[in-house]
């Protein structure tokens, strides 16, 4: 047996080596003893004999009690995992899936992969002998796809409902569903707030099993007058209790890597400058897509005569429990997805966090004693500007991605469905529209072969379009880069403050001929590729090595998913082909030239500016395109258009015909320049989108 304890990626990386436990006896012992220490461990017979009962379980329990890493491990033991069953969990993060399995692989001295293991998009590290499954809700979702009544579960925890994400609450519907005839499946539904009852009701008056957490005070501190700069506010908090209050870790809530980033570098900067009487302040950033080899840093314990302060978005107000923390620093503020369902625009925004929010991040200063919570606004802001709880995703987001993974269920009767709390019905109709102008449904809302295509892609529907409509430009090589280069989630290319002059003629290389950001994209992964995959040729060229590395690993999962829908891989350098196809999933996203320099997107009017950071603003004497296509719409100081590239407008027309209609598009845009293009006339009224008459049919 090996007696080195391996973490994380190194127990990935020493896969080969094919041993069963990974911890020294010693360590196991005093995890062992740990875990007796939740407060779940006194609950664990009663949840058993519950979860023996009934066919759905509620458990409400303060974030720490040991919800997630411990209920998974009592059924394991006390026999649901036998005969090859699987227990899942679901969270909606992916980095709580992954710490997670991680500790519980650790606690029960397994590797990471083998019986404990996670999935998250594009990242599977379970094998067949993995029983316990932590994943992201999102990924179970799609687990429906191959196996409806999902056979090989005998329990399933949706874990975090309280977050009430988009697919948590598609899979309580589906879950309540699939109950009804697979009596042998246990559901436990996990929330760290009060709303039990809700869940409960949803699931026909199920029990509620309450785990009373341990909670000292915490003492909350308003500020007298509203802040201007919530950030520099958060960083002066952080520094000042650190120089003024006792012993103890603080955990400043921040909205997104690059103001966690930010922050970090300030903080540093400021730390120097305090002398050698100030006890050392350890930074520890935490967002989803913080390397994995950094996460493990927010819980090692901080050093005797050493402050920790953790910097985390949102994740860290019930996903993942940070021991040691006595300080909250809480701006108020969280980044939000919002939805105009009449336009269709979507955009993140920072937004005001709910009171039940800031309960819950202030809570996490009094898990292991009187803490105290600073909150950056005033108690008058609290009272008046801040609602109860944060509106369900379901309620403004759009909604094509799981209209089409539920259509491919088989599931027609979008309006019966079961949701907790029915999305808009503007928004499923919005939904239908987009998914029968991309071609994934019929003018009866039928699933269509593109649509089946579409839906094996774990993508949002316009990238998976873009994907399939690829094949007919026979570019699908050159596409499923781009695709994976518009997935990594962070961004591609590296811009250090100090070295910004060299970093920008670095990233005009790729830009050369004004090609767009899209082919931009493109060429940096095909560059990478030259270079073997090179670090050092990242380094030199001002590119995020990780981003790149993500990129890859996404790009062989789609070219293995090519390959399932049929399509073959296709290679092809002209640039205009490549750009039809991103454009035939993309069309819905474009917009031209007004006067004034700014944009107007073109089917619902709507104004917009391209980013600062698109190629197209960094060319010396840049000319502004007349007609663009985005990938998506940002909300920062203006609406910004993100990944721009440049289109003809008569693509529109040929792409898309049902969708713009010639006068639309190119009419007005050429009016003042004779060149208007003849011979083409108004496209026939049949392939115009059905009106919303003809989708009361189908809904
Ligand atoms: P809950 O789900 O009820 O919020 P958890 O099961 O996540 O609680 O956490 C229980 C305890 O396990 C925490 O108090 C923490 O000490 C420990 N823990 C959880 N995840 C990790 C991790 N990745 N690394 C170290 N300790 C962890
Ligand atoms: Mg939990």
């Amino acid at each position: 047996k090996a007696s080195v304890l391996l973490e994380g990626d190194q127990m990935i990386a020493n896969g080969n080596v094919d041993v069963g436990k990974v911890q020294p006896s010693h360590q196991l012992d005093k995890l062992r003893e740990e875990r007796k220490t939740l407060p779940i461990y006194s609950f664990r017979e009663r949840l058993l004999q519950d979860v023996e009962k009934n066919q759905v379980l509620i458990i409400v329990g303060e974030t720490g009690s040991g919800k997630t890493t411990q209920i998974p491990q009592y059924l394991h033991e006390a026999g649901y995992t036998k005969g090859g069953k699987k227990i899942g969990c679901t969270q909606p993060r992916r980095i709580a899936a992954m710490s997670v399995a991680a500790r519980v692989s650790q606690e029960m001295g397994v590797k990471l992969g083998h019986a404990v293991g996670y999935s998250i998009r594009f990242e599977d590290c379970t094998s067949e002998k993995t029983v316990l499954k932590y994943m992201t809700d999102g990924m179970l979702l799609r687990e429906f796809l191959v196996e409806p009544d999902l056979a090989s579960y005998s329990v399933v925890m949706v874990d975090e409902a309280h977050e009430r994400t988009l697919s948590t609450d598609v899979l309580l519907g589906l879950l309540k569903d699939i109950a009804r005839y697979r009596p042998d499946l246990k559901l436990i539904i996990s929330s760290a707030t009060l709303d039990a009852e809700k869940f409960s009701d949803f699931f026909d008056s199920a029990k509620i099993l309450r785990i009373p957490g341990r909670r000292y005070p915490v003492d909350i501190h308003y500020m007298e007058a509203p802040q201007a700069d919530y950030l520099d506010a958060a960083i002066v908090a952080a520094l000042q209790v650190h120089v003024t209050q006792p012993p103890g870790d603080i955990l400043v809530f921040l909205t997104g890597q690059e103001e966690i980033e930010t922050a970090e570098e300030i903080l540093k900067h400021r730390t120097r400058g305090l002398g050698t009487k100030i006890s050392e302040l350890i930074i520890c950033p935490i967002y989803a897509n913080l390397p994995t080899e950094l996460q493990a840093k927010i819980f090692e314990p901080t050093p005797e005569g050493a402050r920790k302060v953790v910097l985390a978005t949102n994740i860290a107000e019930t996903s993942l429990t940070i021991d040691g923390i006595k300080y909250v620093i809480d701006p108020g503020f969280s980044k939000m997805k919002s939805y105009n369902p009449r336009s269709g625009m979507e955009s993140l925004q920072v937004t005001p966090i709910s009171k039940a929010s800031s309960m819950q991040r202030a809570g996490r200063a009094g898990r292991t004693g009187h803490g105290k919570c600073f909150r950056l606004y005033t108690s008058y802001n609290y009272d008046s500007d801040l609602d109860d709880t944060t509106v369900p995703e379901v309620q403004r987001t759009n909604l094509a991605n799981v209209v089409l993974t539920l259509k491919s269920l088989g599931i027609h009767d979008l309006v019966n469905f079961e949701f907790m709390d029915p999305p808009p019905c503007e928004a499923l109709l919005k939904a239908l529209e987009l998914l029968f102008a991309l071609g994934a449904l019929n003018k009866v809302g039928e699933l269509t072969k593109v649509g089946r295509r579409m839906a094996e892609f774990p993508v949002d529907p316009m990238l998976s379009k873009m994907i399939v409509a690829s094949d007919k430009y026979k570019c699908s090589d050159e596409v499923i880069s781009i695709a994976a280069m518009l997935s990594t989630g962070s961004s591609i290319f590296y811009r250090p403050k100090d070295k910004q002059v060299h970093a920008d003629t670095a990233r005009l290389r790729f830009h050369s001929g004004n090609v767009g950001d899209h082919i931009a994209l493109l060429k940096v992964y095909n560059a990478w590729k030259e270079a073997n995959y090179s670090t050092q040729w990242c380094y030199e060229n001002y590119i995020q090595v990780r981003s790149m590395k993500r990129a890859r690993d996404i790009r062989d999962q789609l070219e293995r998913l090519l390959e399932r829908v049929e399509i073959k891989l296709s290679s092809s350098n002209d640039l205009e082909a490549i750009k039809k196809a991103v454009t035939s999933g993309f069309f819905p996203h474009c917009a031209r030239l007004q006067k004034n320099g700014s944009y107007r997107t073109i089917k619902h009017p709507h104004t917009a500016h391209i980013h600062p950071s698109s190629g197209i603003m960094a060319l010396e004497h840049h000319v502004l395109p007349r007609c663009v296509l985005y990938h998506e719409l940002v909300l920062t100081t203006k609406e910004y258009m993100r990944q721009v590239t440049e289109i003809k407008p008569e693509w529109l027309v040929e792409i898309a015909p049902h969708y713009y209609q010639l006068n639309g598009v190119v009419e007005e845009d050429y009016s003042t320049s004779k060149k208007m293009p003849r011979g083409k006339g108004r496209t026939s009224t049949s392939k115009q989108i059905p009106s919303l008459v003809d989708y009361s049919i189908c809904v």
